[in-house]
């Protein structure tokens, strides 16, 4: 799933748990991507792209087990959550909740759109789970991933620039997602750590762009519902 779509579970993060910083949350939602990035960049974890890459159906996560299975994800989450709660604070107990679940949210939204490779835990070699979206119908999947960042920023009643920041991200990422539209995506053809250090230069930017303009939020003059407290 795209870096944006992962981060807009921030906010609704966020709006439950209003004491939650968010950039922490923003962070949370992507702890497992940065830790795939680093283990896909030593070697550790491996991802196959085929030469001819035209889309996201192209690109093979082989193994990723630690960063993306599901008990490993639990563990992190579990971790951060401990690691709130170890610093302290008034609310320490919600904040630790709000980031344990934007850690575990990554791998449930993946498994929404990924070919069946996220694996139950490490070391385990049976099945792996995924819908199989992004293998067969990669742009049915940019469409209901965006829909589900649509909704958080919606649920969040965020400004009308982080709605345009999630709809352009979506339009911005087509050709990678369909296979007939193509601006050079080909020359990430092989180039699994680069196609790593890009997806991480996404993330960076991703989130960055949405704390800036999160912060700020906005009452559609038509809504009936009152702001948020
Ligand atoms: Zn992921």
């Amino acid at each position: 799933m795209q870096a944006i779509n992962h981060v807009a579970t921030a906010l609704i993060l966020k709006k439950k748990f209003p004491s939650a910083p968010l950039f922490g949350l923003i962070l949370a939602t992507e702890a497992v991507e940065y830790l795939w990035v680093g283990l896909n960049v030593i070697g550790i974890e491996r991802t196959i792209i085929d030469e001819d890459m035209r889309s996201v159906a192209d690109v093979h996560l082989v193994h990723m087990p630690f960063s993306h299975s599901l008990v490993t994800s639990l563990i992190v989450a579990i971790a951060a959550g401990l690691a709130v709660l170890w610093r302290g604070g008034r609310t320490a107990s919600a904040v630790a909740l709000a980031i344990a679940l934007g850690v575990f949210s990554h791998v449930v939204l993946d498994l929404f759109v990924h070919a069946p490779d996220i694996a139950l835990s490490p070391y385990f070699d049976g099945t792996k789970f995924g819908t199989g979206l992004y293998a067969h119908l990669p742009l049915p999947a940019l469409a209901l991933e965006t829909l589900w960042g649509v909704l958080c920023w919606w649920l969040y009643r965020g400004s009308w620039k982080l709605l345009g920041l999630i709809v352009f991200m979506g339009i911005g990422a087509i050709p990678l997602y369909s296979v007939a539209v193509n601006v050079g995506e080909a020359a990430l053809g092989g180039q699994s750590t680069v196609f790593a250090l890009v997806i991480l230069v996404q993330m960076l930017a991703t989130s960055g762009l949405v704390w800036l303009f999160a912060r700020t939020r906005e009452e559609p003059v038509t809504s009936g519902h009152p702001a948020a407290s």
